[in-house]
């Protein structure tokens, strides 16, 4: 079967790189996936793949089962792409983190292993899996129940040049967590003249980014702390009653996230509020660390080797990088999943209007997820 697969890929590369084409022409910003979910939709009829979508979102789950018992195995990708401000054409919408190879990659290895005849033992699951960049798809479909009867998931994702060149893949990549927090303070207004008869709201400001700047968690897990919005103040001879800030956090574990929340907001509360000021403080988005996963990683490695050969393995990616796809075992943990990393010779790197890879890649992504997918079912 493994050698089918090769054969395949090397068969196809112009029907990879046309549904490639396809998608990237029709990018769409997070949550608006519509012409992207109509074409996949399409393409599933045209497989006779049975297929589900959703009124509240955009995405598909797409169910391949011969009637044979086994476990279920989802290959997942992602849908949406970036906006980007344009000196000359204002915003555009463009395909920069490569979700729409990831949509390629799924949709034809499923149709690689139909064509090559291959029986799943158990189900094959395709998740088309909407808004990731705003971290929020892969918990909608939670919510959705999506992933009640899956056992196994595979994800991909396509890694700049500085971390894989084009023919060198790793079974894993391991995205730390981020979380973002919003921040309000409310003082008491009064004369700059008679700043006593008020509360200072930048004076909390100021005790708060010291504060953040302060907070010592464990050396042991890499991890940062940031103020990274402040507003407030209006007229110079008026003590301000009102501001706003952010705070961006990354830690490279979950553990480490919850304890660097904890911390932080311990430290913001105390300090803002010692001048009299209330201050509040939420958790605006959140994303999951991965959990690394040595059974995944060791059947995709294998699929990395059949497919690229030795040389074509790399150890796991480790990334201070978002990926909402750990959500998945994150919420569920008797789900065993990994994300394939997948070198691309891609520049000048992810999230960059002008970002563009080999797209030969497309075909050694197909290969090592329809492998990796029989290696699961056995
Ligand atoms: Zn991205
Ligand atoms: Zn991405």
């Amino acid at each position: 079967m493994l050698n089918k697969i090769k054969e395949w890929t090397a068969r196809n590369r112009t029907q990879l790189e046309s549904t490639y084409g396809d998608l990237h022409r029709r990018a769409e910003a997070s949550w608006h996936e519509y012409n992207t979910q109509t074409y996949l939709c399409a393409e599933l009829e045209r497989m006779g793949i049975p297929y589900r979508t959703f009124p509240d979102q955009t995405g598909i789950v797409a169910e391949w089962d011969e009637g044979e018992a086994g476990p279920t195995i989802a290959l997942r990708a992602d849908m949406d792409a970036l906006s980007h401000e344009m000196n000359d054409d204002g915003r555009q919408i463009i395909h920069s983190c490569g979700h729409d190879a990831h949509m390629t990659i799924v949709l034809h290895a499923v149709q690689c292993l139909r064509q090559c005849g291959f029986r799943p033992r158990g189900r094959l699951k395709l998740l088309f899996q909407p808004a990731e960049e705003t971290g929020e798809g892969a918990l909608s479909f939670i919510r959705n129940g999506v992933i009640e009867d899956v056992n196994g998931m595979l994800g991909i994702h396509l890694r700049p040049i500085q971390e894989l060149p084009l023919g060198k893949a790793s079974a894993a990549i391991y995205h730390g967590a981020a979380a973002q927090l919003r921040g309000e303070i409310r003082g008491v207004q009064a004369h700059a003249a008679r700043p006593h008869l008020g509360v200072n709201v930048i004076d909390s400001l100021s005790a708060i980014v010291q504060a953040v700047n302060a907070v010592k968690t464990n050396p042991g897990v890499p991890h940062t702390a940031n103020v990274t919005q402040a507003s407030a103040g209006g007229t110079i001879n008026i003590i301000p009653d009102y501001a706003v800030f952010g705070i961006d956090l990354r830690s490279q574990t979950n553990d480490g996230m919850d304890d660097l929340i904890r911390r932080v907001r311990r430290g913001v509360l105390s300090a803002g509020t010692a001048n009299g000021a209330e201050v509040t403080l939420d958790v605006a988005t959140r994303t999951a660390a991965a959990a690394p996963n040595p059974m995944m990683e060791r059947i995709v490695s294998e699929a990395i080797r059949e497919m690229l050969g030795e040389e074509g393995w790399s150890p796991p990616i480790v990334t201070s990088g978002g990926e909402d796809f750990h959500f998945y075992p994150l919420e569920r943990p008797q789900l065993s999943a990994t994300m394939i990393g997948l070198g691309a010779s891609l520049r000048p790197g992810l999230h960059h209007p002008d970002m563009s890879f080999d797209l030969d890649a497309l075909r050694h992504g197909v290969s090592i997820m329809a492998a990796a997918a029989v290696l699961l079912f056995k």
